[in-house]
């Protein structure tokens, strides 16, 4: 196993009628800028509770972060902050809201320009430098409730960039499973095949010794197959509701990526494919995931079989067993309503191979994946196989 640091200072606050926390939880005097989205936290009553648990807090309000949150929207909520003197910062929505917060709490104090944030890839680490901030999430899927990091489009030149460091993780997290009663089917798929793939990206690596890693990721897997298609038809079932919320975030609060390698080339694609032609990020990982596993076969197909074995009860020999694995996994996106191929999602795919392996050539990035061997032909050959 590698050597690891665990570190999450996130207070995670579960289950039903957990908003009325805000009170005790939010800073005591703290001047509040309430951070949200389109609107739906208006439609289902989300943004009542809220304002009820925070009588008496100063609070302004910040909507309209939309989903794939963007730099140019943000530094305008960085200006209100910094105009307003506000100390605290509550985000109410998905992981656009959230990230989107992570990026206004690390740019306020930011010392130069804070989009070399994105596109310097700067590590945010000093705490007496952020905004702190907690969230109500309203959305499983990202696990970015309980993790620090992030992502961002700059609007002007189309380009999603990940982020993050220790300074942002939120200092609390509230998960009220109810809050996915109003969620549409597509969002409830989206957050399903989110969090399966975030297992994915930690698990099918190579070399990988972490036993109990393994065994808590194949549950976080087991219980997505299980909950997902229903959680879907019946998103008030309390005991699906609940158990997908909390499979989303221990998909992503760093456990099962302690001691292990981790790959993100999928996440990596997958931000391009959202950036050009604004797929929803779920829907592009069910596009290039199976594709990478299906290109760098000869690395992961160990780690495949064993996904086969004890995720899909398969027999055969390793080969046999890894292929099928990657079938189930199709079929499983089928199930959650996803397309698998680019061509069904844009009619303008054709270059689209030639487009990303120019852009990752322009910012450096000439390998990636858990071994570094998904290099830009190797992307390239992932891309074209999802046409
Ligand atoms: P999202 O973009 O936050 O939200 C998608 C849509 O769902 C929005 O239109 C939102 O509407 C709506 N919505 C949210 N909660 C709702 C509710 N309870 N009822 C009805 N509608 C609701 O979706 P997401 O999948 O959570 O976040 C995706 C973003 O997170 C992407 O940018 C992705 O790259 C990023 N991401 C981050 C991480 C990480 O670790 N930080 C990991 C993976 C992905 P409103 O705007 O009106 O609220
Ligand atoms: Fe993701």
């Amino acid at each position: 196993m590698l050597n690891f640091e665990l570190y999450n200072p996130t207070n995670l606050v579960f289950g039903k009628g957990q908003i009325e926390k805000l009170s005790v939880l939010v800073p005591y005097g703290s001047k509040i800028l309430l951070a949200y989205g389109g609107g739906s936290i208006f439609k289902n009553g989300i943004y009542e509770q809220v304002k009820n648990a925070l009588t008496g807090f100063e609070i302004v309000e910040f909507g309209g972060i939309e989903p794939n949150p963007h730099f140019e929207t943000l530094m305008k909520a960085v200006e209100i902050i910094r105009e307003q003197k506000i100390d605290f910062i509550l985000a109410v929505g998905g992981g656009s809201v959230i990230d989107g917060v992570k990026f206004i709490s690390g740019a306020v104090q930011f010392d130069g320009d804070p989009i070399d944030i994105l596109q310097k890839r700067l590590l945010i680490k000093d705490l007496t430098k952020v905004i702190p901030f907690g969230t109500v999430l309203t959305l499983p899927a990202t696990g970015s409730e309980m993790n620090s990091g992030a992502v961002v489009t700059i609007e002007s030149t189309q380009e999603k960039l990940a982020f993050g460091g220790s300074a942002l993780f939120p200092q609390f997290s509230i998960c009220d499973p109810t809050v996915i009663a109003s969620l549409p089917v597509r969002q409830l798929q989206n957050g399903v095949v989110d969090a399966y793939t975030h297992v994915l990206e930690q698990y099918l690596t190579y070399p990988h010794e972490g036993y109990l890693q393994d065994r808590i990721a194949e549950s976080i897997l087991n219980t997505l197959i299980q909950v997902g298609p229903s959680v879907v038809k019946n998103p008030t079932d309390y005991a699906l509701a609940s158990n997908f919320m909390w499979s989303c975030t221990m998909a992503l609060n760093g456990l099962i990526q302690k001691g292990v390698p981790s790959d993100w080339a999928t996440h990596m694609i997958g931000h391009e494919l959202t950036a050009l032609y604004g797929i929803d990020h779920a829907r592009t990982l069910a596009i290039i995931g199976p594709n990478l596993y299906r290109v760098m076969f000869e690395t992961k197909k160990g780690k495949l079989a064993q996904y086969g074995k004890r995720i899909f009860n398969l027999t055969g020999n390793e080969d046999e067993i890894a292929n099928e694995a990657i079938n189930k996994t199709v079929e499983f996106f089928h199930t959650m309503g996803m397309q698998t191929n680019l061509s069904e999602c844009t009619e303008d795919y054709s270059k689209t191979a030639d487009f990303i392996v120019n852009r990752f050539e322009e910012r450096g990035w000439k390998a990636m994946g858990e071994k570094q061997n998904i290099t830009l032909d190797k992307v390239k050959s992932i891309v074209e196989m999802s046409y």
